[in-house]
């Protein structure tokens, strides 16, 4: 028999892990340069890539074809993202049974956003409601044959009555059976260290990644924090305001994630997931010269 797949492996050694996360791109041209900037990343030697599901209205069917052809050009371990949005729990099953086929190694398990204009999450007549949930039916269905990550909130779900009832939704998801918990994107460490001491206290035991976004424009920087709710910290905005040069603020965005990463290792975080967007300049910037990946 062979051994469960599990994700939580990667943060065992003594270097910090890292991980390059992807979205599908909506043409063949954008693709192509998924492509390359994969091989760029490469070098810095993630661990694993995964790619997201539906996010930001993204097509659904494009994530297999990303995380096949990441497989296939690095040869690394992917993972791919999974809502219950708008599907039934059959259709759940489908694809994981395809993403299975296709190579898919871990699967990033996410209850996922309301549709647009709606207040709240609803879901389908057959469907699931919560993230626990879906972890629940990969592993009745497909038992340690997939490695699964959670999402983690430092700054709180914007939906959660509070940070004690978001926590103990967090806990529900791994005592389900997730093996690694990466957090939402945050431009303050304070937020990830309380959030990592909460968890300890709840009895979490399993891996707490941080997610880090390097921003390489201030309207982008808004943009995103809107969307994830996440603060942007005074000194940040002040220093990204003085100037709207382009290549200041890809600067200044580059260098606050380089301070955070700097200061996560030596917080010792066992891995940093990274929101690279399909580009690689601004996450080969921030990298250059950090002792970060696996060893060769
Ligand atoms: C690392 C990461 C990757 C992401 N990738 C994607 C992606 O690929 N595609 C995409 O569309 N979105 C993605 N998202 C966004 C995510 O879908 C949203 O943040 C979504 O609003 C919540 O998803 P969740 O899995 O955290 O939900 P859940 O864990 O289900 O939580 C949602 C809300 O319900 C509460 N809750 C949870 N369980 C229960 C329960 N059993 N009973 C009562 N209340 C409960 C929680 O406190 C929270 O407020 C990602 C987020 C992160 C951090």
């Amino acid at each position: 028999m062979s051994s469960p797949i599990k994700l939580a492996d990667h943060y065992n050694g003594e270097q910090c892990a890292i991980s390059f996360e992807l979205f599908p791109p909506k043409t063949d041209a954008g693709m192509d340069l998924l492509e390359k900037n994969v091989e760029r990343l490469k070098a810095f030697q993630p661990s694993f890539f995964t790619c997201t599901y539906g996010a930001g209205g993204s097509t659904q069917s494009r994530t297999l074809d990303v995380v096949q052809r990441v497989r296939e050009l690095t040869g690394l371990p992917v993972a791919s993202h999974l809502t219950c949005v708008g599907s039934t729990v059959g259709q759940l099953g489908e694809y994981l049974a395809e993403a299975k086929r296709r190579g898919a190694d871990y699967i990033v398990a996410l209850r996922g956003d309301p549709p647009k204009g709606s207040e709240s999450f609803q879901a389908v007549e057959g469907g699931l409601r919560y993230a626990n949930e879906l972890v629940e039916l990969i592993q009745e269905r497909f038992p340690d044959q997939f490695g699964i990550a959670v999402a983690g909130y430092p700054e709180v779900h914007q939906e959660a009555t509070d940070a004690q009832t978001d926590l103990d939704n967090l806990k529900r998801k791994v005592d389900a059976g997730a093996d690694v918990i990466v957090t939402q994107l945050f431009y303050d460490n304070d937020d990830f260290y309380r959030f990592r001491d909460a968890c300890q206290a709840a009895g979490i035991r399993v891996p707490i990644v941080p997610g880090i976004l390097p921003v390489t424009n201030y309207k982008q920087a808004l943009r995103i924090a809107g969307m994830c709710k996440a603060r942007i910290p005074d000194q940040m905005a002040a220093a990204m305001n003085e100037n709207d040069d382009a290549d200041y603020q890809f600067k200044v965005g580059v260098d606050h994630a380089r301070v955070q990463t700097i200061d996560l290792i030596e917080n010792g975080v066992p891995g940093i997931h990274y929101y690279v967007l399909n580009k690689s300049d601004a996450a080969g910037q921030m990298l250059d010269g950090l002792s970060l990946g696996m060893q060769s």
